[in-house]
Formats: C-alpha cells, structure tokens, sequence
C-alpha cells in the first residue's frame, strides 16, 4: 500500500494557502485521528478549551471550506446535524450506523454495500466514485430511554 502523503502536502501540492485558521481546525482533527466525527459545536468548543479565540460562525465556514478542499469529510445526519471527520484515501469506503436521538456515530465496513453499488452502477453504465451507506438508529442508551 502506498504510504499516504499528509494532508498539509497534499494542499501544498494544489497551491492552496493553508492560513493559520484552517491549519488551526486541521491540526485538530489530525490530533483525534481518523474515525472520529465532530460537530461543528464539538470543535468550536474544543478550539476555545485550546485558548482560541474563535467564533463558531468561523469554524462552519472553515469546516465547509475544508470539506470543499477534499481535507475534510462532511456526514449529514439524518436529523439535519453536520459532522466532519478527516478525509483520507485509506478511510474512504467506510459506513455509520448514526443514533438519531445523540447523534452517537459508529463506523462500519462492509464488502456487501461497496458489491452492491458497484452492481448497480455498472448496470445502468455509471462510473462508481463513492459508496457510503448511512443507518439511522437508537443507541443502547437512548433506545433504553424510550
Ligand atoms: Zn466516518
Ligand atoms: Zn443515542
């Protein structure tokens, strides 16, 4: 497997400016890792804990932005929420199993719904480009709440 170049090379390589904003919210999602999906809140707040001063009107923009740059990966909830996780190759054809009371995120992979769309769009003559499934549901702990 190919090793994968860093996010900040990748951006260096398409000339895009990298302000200290972006890399802020960057640095960010780098240091969780992959997997993990935040909210535009979560990282609105985790940025002041880290003594930024920010507005979390800036942290949407900045979040879309990167999102639109290929940096990040955007995960609509089913209940209207956003959450961005990191963006990278090697964890692209992942799936979320998402609790629509908490919004809790997990990930799943499955050979199953990649086969299926790749039946399907051959079927009809598309080009497969991404295939993600996302599963609306009640975590244990809320569907024990209800
Ligand atoms: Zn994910
Ligand atoms: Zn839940």
């Amino acid at each position: 497997m190919p090793a994968q170049p860093s996010l900040r090379t990748s951006l260096h390589d398409r000339g895009q400016r990298l302000t200290p904003q972006r890399q802020r919210v960057l640095a960010l999602f780098e240091r969780i890792g992959e997997g993990s999906h935040l909210s535009a809140e979560e990282v609105h707040q985790r940025l002041l804990r880290s003594e930024e001063r920010v507005s979390l009107a800036t942290v949407y923009r900045t979040l879309r932005l990167l999102s639109s740059m290929g940096l990040l990966q955007e995960l609509e909830l089913p209940e209207g929420g956003r959450r961005f996780e990191l963006a990278s190759d090697a964890h692209r054809d992942h799936h979320h199993l998402v609790c629509v009371r908490c919004g809790r995120t997990e990930e799943f992979e499955t050979p199953a719904v990649l086969q299926a769309g790749e039946q399907a769009a051959g079927h009809h003559g598309f080009r497969l480009l991404e295939c993600v499934l996302n599963v609306r549901a009640l975590c244990p702990g809320c569907a024990a709440a209800e």
